[in-house]
């Protein structure tokens, strides 16, 4: 199957309620720019340095939404606030003051998810969901930040029921906080995520084909 009819058919399966995020890192202008003709507007980068060039080049798409799914570093933050309306990976309370911070001295106000770790996952970061429940009331009282929802990924090492019951817990503690989105499911977990109540999924090799850098 080309990749534009893989994309087509996957969009039109979605059920109500459930957006994609194209993931396009690794990925040319050129194939971002295709899928926009398509009607995707909102692409996923991971890496500040790789996003603006390529923000630079497709500045014309007046629609597009970008959002930021990697690993954030405190002093990309600033960089991160201006560029993308969405951030993903929010894995601790000072990265978000600090977000906070920031995105006041920008006039900006990005859309937050909180990248929660539900498992053991030394190969992650993300807030364990005491330190999200224990720190809520300070949580939401920093400004000039948007909280939307929680993401995330599952370790590599479980089957298909555990992550399951991971994706079930991740939608039950974001509607336990008030958070509309779950940004949860990849290229080979996006239908288990979406069984489990995913609002964004977040798709990368299996739209764009394999990485091209
Ligand atoms: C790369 C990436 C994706 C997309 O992964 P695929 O397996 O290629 O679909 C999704 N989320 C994050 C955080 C990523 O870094």
């Amino acid at each position: 199957m080309s990749s534009s009819s893989k994309f087509n058919s996957i969009k039109d399966s979605l059920p109500h309620g459930v957006s994609l995020l194209a993931v396009s890192k690794g990925h040319h202008q050129e194939s971002i720019r295709k899928l926009y003709s398509f009607g995707q507007l909102d692409f996923g980068e991971s890496r500040l340095q790789e996003a603006i060039p390529k923000k630079n080049d497709l500045n014309d798409l007046k629609q597009l939404r970008w959002h930021f799914v990697g690993k954030l570093q405190k002093n990309k933050v600033r960089g991160v606030v201006k560029e993308f309306e969405f951030i993903h990976s929010v894995d601790s309370l000072a990265l978000l003051e600090r977000i906070s911070r920031i995105s006041q001295e920008e006039h900006k106000k990005p859309n937050i998810f909180f990248q929660v770790k539900l498992r053991d996952d030394p190969s992650k970061g993300g807030f364990l969901k005491q330190d999200l429940l224990e720190n809520w009331s300070k949580i939401i009282s920093l400004n000039n930040i948007h909280l939307i929802g929680l993401m995330t990924i599952p370790p590599i090492a479980l089957n298909s029921h555990q992550r399951k019951d991971l994706f079930c817990e991740c939608r039950k503690l974001a509607n336990h906080l008030g958070l509309k989105d779950c940004s949860m499911g990849m290229s080979n977990d996006w239908q288990e995520a979406i069984e489990c109540g995913a609002s964004w999924i977040r798709l990368g090799s299996l739209i764009f084909g394999k990485r091209q850098t």
